[in-house]
């Protein structure tokens, strides 16, 4: 058989995707395991929501929609963008895709030649290098670190851009490390932008999930220059509908969903019905976002007073719903200190693909049950390590 293209052989699967689909089939076996390991709220899409996918269902709402999305949803985004997040956007500035991260594949497709430079802020979404290296591109690392409690240092994306550099891709509040970064910060990074010409990606899927400090939106320092991407998928209990979007200047737009138009075509029709009612019932939605929104925050405060309590260390994450834990008193590095805890019944995920090397990740996606559950097992693991 005739080989597999060098792009695919250079290629590493998702290691948040592989290690849940994993512990999902070692509980279908009847393992008894908790589960840290799903990037996905626990909760179910809110009634509101589904209603409004069995209506458009009941009135046929079955066939293509444009490559960019149904115009009222676009009208919706734009009316979003605007509303929560300070940008001037008109709907054609705005695309939906198959989730959050078919924006960004789209977009790491539309703006890299083969060569140029992504500024990646390591520790960093699994994700990120793989599609920048799908499309062509070098990923550059700079490095938050947990002793700045991951928040980036402008001074020091500086330092890393070249004359290659292409974008930058910034994500708060941050998977994996839960940091929210400041103000100042998302504006010193978009002036950088703005001074050597270079897209920054914004990607604020956890927009919604904040517990101490408030979300910025750096596209409003530098709108020609910044990609916002989100999605339904996190604020609304909506990840397996597949409804992601983005906004940013008009041509760079339109080149996103050239290439979906070429290869999805559109993203599905009834979820994005889903996503408008999502996106437009303002007051059931947002009563679902602080429901949830809270029960994360009680997790967040059990888990890491759990952890403390036993002796691991953990930066105090301020959005998103991950922990990341330093395995230092559990293994030699992150891979056995993960093989360690799933041996102990509790799956969590290795940071090695998020380059946070001698930490795992934990999401606290889940009830509070699970959580003290996960805790009396780590305690035990941490018991029987050798001296
Ligand atoms: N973003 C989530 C995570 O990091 C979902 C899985 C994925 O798409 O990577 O776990």
């Amino acid at each position: 058989m005739r080989s597999l293209s060098q792009r695919v052989r250079a290629l590493k699967p998702s290691a948040t995707v592989a290690v849940n689909a994993k512990a999902l089939e070692l509980r279908r076996k009847g393992v008894d395991l908790v589960a840290l390991t799903a990037g996905e709220p626990d909760f179910d899409t809110p009634e509101h929501v589904k209603e409004a996918a069995r209506r458009a269902l009941a009135q046929g709402k079955t066939k293509y929609a444009p490559p960019a999305g149904i115009p009222e949803l676009r009208e919706a985004l734009a009316e979003k963008f605007r509303r929560e997040n300070g940008l001037e956007v008109t709907p054609e500035e705005t695309l939906v895709t198959v989730g959050g991260k078919q924006a960004l594949f789209n977009l790491f497709q539309a703006l890299l030649d083969p060569g140029d430079e992504v500024i990646l802020l390591r520790p960093y979404w699994v994700s990120y290098p793989e599609m920048v290296r799908l499309a062509g591109g070098v990923p550059v690392e700079v490095e938050t670190l947990p002793e700045e409690g991951f928040v980036p240092d402008p001074e020091r994306v500086k330092r890393a851009i070249t004359g290659r550099t292409k974008v930058l891709v910034v994500n708060s509040p941050n998977n994996p490390t839960g940091a929210v970064y400041p103000e100042e910060v998302l504006k010193a990074l978009a002036e950088l932008a703005l001074e050597h010409d270079f897209y920054l990606v914004s990607d604020e899927i956890y927009e919604h999930l904040i517990y101490e400090g408030v979300h910025f939106s750096p596209g409003r320092v530098a709108p020609e220059h910044t990609l916002t991407v989100n999605g339904a998928a996190k604020a609304f209990a909506m990840t397996g509908w597949r409804i992601g979007y983005a906004c940013g200047p008009k041509a760079v737009i339109r080149a996103m969903a050239d290439i979906s138009s070429q290869s999805t075509t559109s993203p599905d029709t009834i979820a994005q019905w889903a996503a408008l009612e999502a996106l437009t019932n303002l007051e059931a939605s947002r009563a679902f976002v602080e429901m949830a929104r809270e029960a994360y925050r009680r997790r967040r405060d059990l888990l890491l007073e759990g952890l403390h309590r036993i002796g691991l260390r953990a930066v105090r994450p301020s959005g998103a719903f991950y922990v990341l834990m330093d395995t230092s008193p559990l293994a030699a590095d992150e891979v056995k200190a993960a093989e360690r805890l799933l041996q102990a019944g509790v799956a969590v995920v290795p940071g090695t693909d998020f380059a946070a090397f001698g930490h795992v990740r934990l999401s606290y996606a889940t009830g509070e049950e699970n959580l003290r559950k996960a805790l009396e097992r780590f305690a035990r693991v941490l018991e029987a390590r050798p001296q």
